[in-house]
């Protein structure tokens, strides 16, 4: 597994210079509720683009916001009917709004927007109401008829027998996607991607059956069905026009066709138009075809992902969960990423690692800095920062991937940081703290370009290695590779002479972030008692406690404890980027070789298991700072401008909507699948 969110944990919380132009006018917070910060993102130079850019860019949002539900739908069997029920009580509640459980109701109602379903967006655990069963009861009861998500012959009383344990009993549906590999993990994740009684032993058995290991252009096998069982046999139902969700994907293929008549160029209309062929078919090759064209496409300033896409959603990685970016380039800012990728080559060359899993030739890396225009499905409200597609390992090594960062995106979470404490309490002494907001903003752009344009196109695997050898430990490695690629450029004075940086002790400020968070303050987000599941979290504390453990006889990382207070101190920085490359190396030899025993055992060691102490502090620390651990974004509004004849003349953006109206608003007019 291949494919990127870089999922932000620190840039979310520490304080950084911008060399943007700050506009102080612009209102970045939106609303806060349980352990979520909405923010909205600013889009610069939107209104300097062409009408057919901006036209393109409003049909693109549209097909965006089409498939909203389907990517409800693929979290949980449940969650349109929930939704629906949820909030259309909300609409007609007529009792004291100031009552603990409306308080409750409407906090929980927030969070299930959040996570595009009943579990958490990352941890994948399921939401606990805070209201009760005989208030929700009593609600849904008062409802009139036509407001109930009732199905074919359902009364209210069996909806609210469905319902009620999937929402109130713990132990029902408990976790989205469970991948602790010592149980069915298909048994045991509530998301819908899997009907009912298909186990994971039945899936690995139907597509070993139908995979070609020989194949050197295999399709991504499972990407758009869901598996259910028919006749005691498993089946796949592919998700296309006629097929599942074709309701959701009928519109997508509307507003995809709007799009592609104001295509920019010959390029673009063809990659729109084997994308709708896809979604017509659901053939994987179209998709694989669609990717290509997608790739090679370099010239297009307007782009956009509209699809099954990143496999995160899915216990085997198989499966992808809908999700759109639309997009427009920042000319300026990509200059940084054009010389990164313009040298891909002597990166590779010059890598820690052993020549024979190296690339002879890298192939098109391109790389640019978008401007996001619209997040959807998967990708909204909470959203990655930097994206490197298409995922299809192949694919990438005959035909190269696009990577991008999204930097409107980072700039909203860094502004909306400013002030909150975050340095202050956890960062070790001042000149750390200066060389951090003088450096960090940059390095932490660099490291995500690195990561995507280089980290994740670098290397190759040896002849016959199976490209999913690494199994459920696949994305975490694949995420500490590109990390470590990222991390020890960084410390390169490649970089200063490339003139991307200017100063040979900036990328001690990345260093320390990375070794904080993924040692301390990404704890943050994991509950007590908990281990750490997500891959990118794993690939963060892999990569940190094991420098910090082969540390011991240099000390070039240590924990020290300062006032009864836990601090990472980086004594011998050289030293540390020394361990980076030795790691580096080792993980791309279990990558080439497939070495699945070592891979899980590195996992094992580092990247699962939570200091109990260590994590109770952590937490007491942050809960004196009030900085919520995740955040997401609402969309601008987009508005046409009509002209007497009924044609688009212009199209504004409006910023001003909150997070439940813009909620309410994609409801009424995006409730494109039936419940
Ligand atoms: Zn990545």
């Amino acid at each position: 597994m291949k494919k990127c969110l870089m999922a932000m944990v620190l840039t979310q919380m520490l304080t950084m210079n911008v060399n943007a132009v700050e506009d102080k006018n612009f209102n970045y917070h939106v609303d806060n509720f349980a352990d979520i910060e909405v923010l909205r993102y600013e889009v610069p130079e939107f209104s300097d683009l062409s009408l057919n850019q901006k036209k393109m860019l409003y049909y693109l949002s549209q097909a965006a916001q089409s498939g909203r539900d389907i990517t409800w739908d693929q979290n949980g069997r449940y969650n349109l009917k929930i939704r629906h029920l949820l909030e259309n009580i909300y609409k007609n509640f007529s009792g004291d709004k100031n009552s603990k459980d409306f308080k409750a109701f409407e906090k929980y109602l927030k969070q299930v927007w959040f996570g595009n379903g009943i579990h958490h967006h990352y941890s994948s655990d399921k939401f606990t109401p805070e209201f009760s069963e005989e208030f929700f009861t009593t609600q849904v009861r008062a409802l009139p008829a036509e407001s109930l998500p009732l199905s074919n012959g359902e009364t209210v009383d069996s909806l609210l027998s469905t319902l009620t344990p999937v929402i109130f009993n713990p132990e029902v549906m408990a976790k989205r996607v469970f991948q602790d590999g010592t149980k069915d993990v298909i048994v045991n994740s509530a998301g819908n991607l899997y009907g009912e009684g298909v186990t994971q032993a039945e899936v690995e058995a139907y597509f070993d059956k139908i995979k070609n290991p020989g194949d050197p252009t295999p399709i991504s096998y499972g990407l758009n069905s869901r598996m259910v069982k028919e006749d005691g046999k498993v089946v796949e139902q592919h998700y296309h026009l006629n097929g599942l969700y074709g309701p959701a994907i009928a519109k997508i293929i509307y507003w995809l066709d709007m799009a592609k008549g104001v295509a920019e160029n010959e390029a673009q209309r063809n990659y729109i138009t084997k994308l709708i062929d896809y979604y017509i078919t659901g053939d994987l090759r179209l998709f694989d075809e669609y990717s290509i064209l997608w790739a090679e496409d370099t010239k297009s300033d307007v782009d956009f992902v509209n699809g099954f896409i990143e496999s995160y959603g899915d216990p085997l990685g198989m499966t992808g969960t809908w999700e759109s970016y639309v997009n427009f380039k920042n000319k300026k800012a990509s200059h940084r990423t054009e010389t990164i990728s313009g040298n891909a080559q002597w990166f590779e060359d010059n890598s820690p690692v052993d020549s024979r899993f190296k690339k002879p030739k890298v192939k098109g890396v391109s790389a640019k800095v978008i401007t996001a225009a619209m997040l959807a499905g998967d990708a909204f409200p909470s959203t990655a920062i930097g994206i490197n597609l298409p995922n299809a390992n192949w694919i990438r090594a005959a035909h190269g991937s696009k990577s991008v960062t999204l930097e409107n995106i980072t700039e909203a979470y860094d502004m909306a940081s400013h002030g909150n404490g975050f340095n202050e309490e956890f960062v070790i002494d001042a000149p750390t703290r200066k060389n951090m907001e003088d450096y960090l903003y940059i390095t932490d752009m660099l490291h995500t370009d690195l990561h995507e344009c280089l980290g994740h196109a670098s290397g190759q695997l040896l002849p016959g290695v199976d490209p999913d050898a690494l199994k459920e430990n696949g994305s975490a490695l694949e995420e500490a590779r590109a990390d470590l690629f990222a991390l020890y450029y960084l410390a390169d004075p490649k970089l200063l002479e490339l003139g991307v940086l200017d100063n040979p002790d900036a990328y001690k400020a990345e260093y320390y972030k990375y070794m904080l968070n993924g040692l301390m303050t990404q704890l943050n987000r994991i509950e007590p008692g908990k281990d750490i599941e997500e891959a990118h979290m794993r690939n963060r504390q892999l990569i940190a406690a094991w420098v910090l453990d082969h540390s011991k006889k240099s000390k070039a990382v240590e924990l020290v404890k300062k006032n009864g207070k836990t601090y990472v101190k980086i004594n011998n920085y050289p030293e540390m980027r020394r361990l980076l490359g030795e790691l580096l190396a080792e993980i791309q030899r279990i990558k080439s070789e497939g070495d699945y025993e070592a891979g899980n055992k590195l996992i094992q060691k580092y990247a699962v298991k939570v200091d109990q102490k260590l994590h109770k502090e952590v937490l007491n620390r942050f809960s004196k700072l009030n900085i919520p651990p995740y955040r997401g974004f609402i969309n601008p509004v987009y508005v046409p401008q009509y002209d007497e004849q009924g044609e688009i003349i212009d199209i504004t953006l409006d910023f001003s909507e909150n997070y439940v109206d813009q909620m309410l608003r994609l409801s009424r007019d995006f409730s494109t699948l039936p419940y």
